[in-house]
């Protein structure tokens, strides 16, 4: 190990942006799924979902292999057709805005809250039509968009509600778990995410008809899944009643999800440690503008999106991202908002300043690294590097 004073000063290795928290615990689980013989979805994935609609108190819980498809899933079991119209905002990530497009329907963006960059539930009324069917609130970063208020919209124009929850786990929202409670609720295990499975998804829902369904379509609209044609218990006999997907969860990553779901405490725990540790020394800062929280929520810190204040800089985002990087500190931006992206922008004929806050924020966001497997020494370096690009590059 190097350990001269001169070489501790400034990182020798490069520390990555996000890193999973896998353990040998892990290992251990997906050896057993590999050793006897079901690795498809079965018995793990169906213990998987159990565990995790009791964690997040859901009636239903249907173990996909992304989030993404558990929002195509969600938007196909409510029946939506091309011309209909879901309501998204466009500071998310490519999957919410997609899965509108699969249908030939049309995200409807609405612009998001200055503080904590979530769906402006006083925009909702001035957009709503009658080809609007559905609103999908992001919970960014791992704060809840405001739930309340969305529902109320929600429940007067006859709309259904699907949460892309993909950063938000685990979450409450006024003392509610995220998960709980609106129509759909679309959880991801991607490799960054707060838990992981390698690639995975969750969807949650209380409705029976609606959960019957979204299983159905999540392999091949056949009427029974494999598992149980292949047990004793089952049979050969099957009916194709749609033309469905293949969005299965396998039990290798069920295994994962499994012992990342009983560790899932104590990595969230973590993430909190880390970003108070940042408030502490960012927030004083006049160049740095910390996370919005909220008191009645309980955050999931998949995200730290610090902000700059451009004006107490000389550098931009963009040359701050180079500086942290040049000192080994790896970060990322949340999100380049998608109606600046071609295909959006071009098809909506979208001029930047359609959706001012989104564009404005997205121009001074920075996300920070935050997971459980830093050490004490990597955050400590990550706000020695941060503090001296702002020394540095003071306005
Ligand atoms: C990661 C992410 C998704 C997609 O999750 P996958 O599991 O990769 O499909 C969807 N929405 C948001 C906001 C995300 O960050």
């Amino acid at each position: 190990m190097i350990t001269t004073p001169e070489l501790i000063e400034k990182r020798t290795a490069f520390l990555p942006f996000a890193l999973p928290d896998i353990g040998d615990e892990e290992l251990a689980e997906m050896a057993e799924a590999v050793a006897s013989g079901w690795i498809t979805t079965g018995p793990k994935t169906r213990a998987f979902e159990a565990a995790f609609a009791e964690f997040v108190g859901a009636k239903y819980a249907i173990a996909v292999n992304s989030c993404t498809a558990a929002l195509h899933l969600a938007l196909e079991a409510i029946g939506l057709k091309a011309g209909d119209e879901v309501i998204t905002t466009p500071y998310t990530f490519a999957a919410t805005a997609e899965v509108i497009r699969y249908f030939d329907a049309r995200p409807v963006f609405v612009d998001v809250e200055p503080d904590t960059l979530n769906l402006r539930a006083d925009l909702l009324e001035d957009v709503i039509t009658d080809r609007t069917r559905a609103i999908i609130p992001i919970h960014i970063a791992g704060l809840a968009a405001d739930l309340d208020a969305i529902y109320a919209v929600a429940e007067r124009h006859n709309l259904v509600v699907i949460d892309d929850a993909a950063h938000s786990f685990p979450a409450t929202y006024k003392g509610r778990m995220i998960g709980s409670e609106s129509a759909f609720t679309c959880f991801s295990f991607y490799a960054t995410k707060t838990i992981t499975t390698g690639e995975g998804g969750m969807l949650c829902t209380n409705d029976e008809a609606w959960a019957e369904r979204c299983r159905i379509m999540a392999l091949h609209g056949i009427s029974k899944d494999a598992w149980k044609r292949y047990t004793a218990e089952g049979s050969w006999y099957y009916e194709i009643i749609a033309p469905g997907y293949k969005y299965n969860m396998t039990d290798i990553a069920a295994a994962m999800g499994l012992v990342q779901l009983r560790k899932a405490e104590a990595m969230s725990a973590r993430r909190l440690h880390i970003a108070e540790r940042y408030h502490a020394v960012f927030g004083p800062s006049a160049a740095l503008e910390i996370p919005a929280d909220r008191a009645d929520c309980r955050h999931a810190w998949h995200l730290y999106m610090l902000r700059l204040h451009l004006d107490q800089l000389r550098i931009d985002r963009a040359a701050f991202v180079g500086e942290l990087k040049a000192r080994n500190i790896g970060t990322s931006v949340h999100f380049i908002p998608l109606h600046l992206h071609p295909y959006y922008r071009d098809l909506y004929h979208f001029e930047p300043e359609d959706f001012p806050v989104s564009y404005r924020e997205f121009q001074r966001e920075i996300s920070l690294p935050i997971y459980s497997k830093m050490t004490d020494e990597d955050v400590d370096d990550v706000i020695a590097a941060v503090l001296d690009v702002v020394d540095q590059y003071r306005a």
